[in-house]
């Protein structure tokens, strides 16, 4: 095997670790704070945290997510090596990956897409946009127009959905109340999913954004029908878990990927 690939495996360890630090101390500190033990709060030293070592104070090892994101990145680092998407070309693809890798680790556990991401993401989905345009022969203000309509799109969409959504859960909310039970505040979209939708939208620009949402939608209901199904099966069946929390950011996340780096 050629010892190159080498380059995006350590390439990727690195992305790892930093999309493992990110998801540790953003959704806790909202900015790039020490790290600390997810069990007794102690703060790692830099060196223990970059190795991986498990908590000197109370010897709890890292978490099964740290391991997963160095695994997936490193694997995926390397795929992309080999194989580099087209509509991106190789460094802004693995700059892509990784901020998508952010936003859906901490989606996943936190239920939450934080502004300043996608503030980041604005800047960072401007560029791709462009760059996927200029790629298709566009000049450079038509191509930065492009990626600036498909955000605004996305957002539109996005803004549109969640206003649905609270109407949903405001009649939800009523009935809950109306049958004697306390109003759980679940949420199905929250409003980070729409500065996402906009993040998405300048990324694929207003030719592939519909696409993207579709892809996305489409996985999202795929997934939630596929684990109502699982709970009547199981007959834990209830109205409720109708309506339980979709995160829906990983799923638009995975429509652009689908969007940006297979099709
Ligand atoms: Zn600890």
């Amino acid at each position: 095997m050629n010892a190159t690939i080498l380059i995006p495996l350590l390439l990727g360890w690195l992305g790892g670790l930093f999309v493992n630090y990110t998801a540790d101390v953003l959704p806790r500190t909202r900015r790039f704070s020490p790290p600390l033990c997810r069990n007794c709060e102690s703060q790692f030293s830099f060196m223990d945290y970059l190795a991986l070592r498990a908590c000197r104070a109370c010897g709890i090892v890292r978490s099964l997510r740290t391991w997963a994101v160095q695994i997936a990145m490193c694997a995926s680092f390397a795929y992309f090596w080999l194989n580099p998407p087209r509509a991106l070309g190789l460094p802004l693809s693995l700059i892509v990956l990784v901020y998508f890798a952010v936003i859906t680790v901490i989606d996943l556990e936190q239920r939450l897409i934080l502004f300043p991401t996608s503030v980041f993401g604005a800047a960072l989905g401007l560029v791709v946009g462009a760059g996927v345009y200029l790629k298709i022969g566009l000049t450079f203000l038509q191509a930065i127009g492009a990626s600036l309509a498909g955000g605004l799109i996305g957002f539109g969409i996005m803004y549109l959905l969640y206003q649905f959504g609270t109407l949903v859960a405001r009649y939800r909310a009523r009935k809950l109340q109306a049958e004697g039970m306390a109003d759980d505040e679940e949420e199905a979209l929250g409003g980070g999913d729409v500065y996402l939708g906009g993040v998405l939208g300048l990324m694929l620009g207003y030719l592939y954004i519909l696409n993207g949402l579709a892809i996305g939608v489409l996985i999202g209901g795929a997934v939630s029908l596929a684990l109502i199904l699982a709970s009547a099966l199981q007959r834990k069946y209830s109205s409720n878990a109708l309506m339980v929390f979709i995160p829906y950011g990983p799923y638009l996340i995975a429509g652009a990927f689908y969007m940006l780096f297979v099709g």
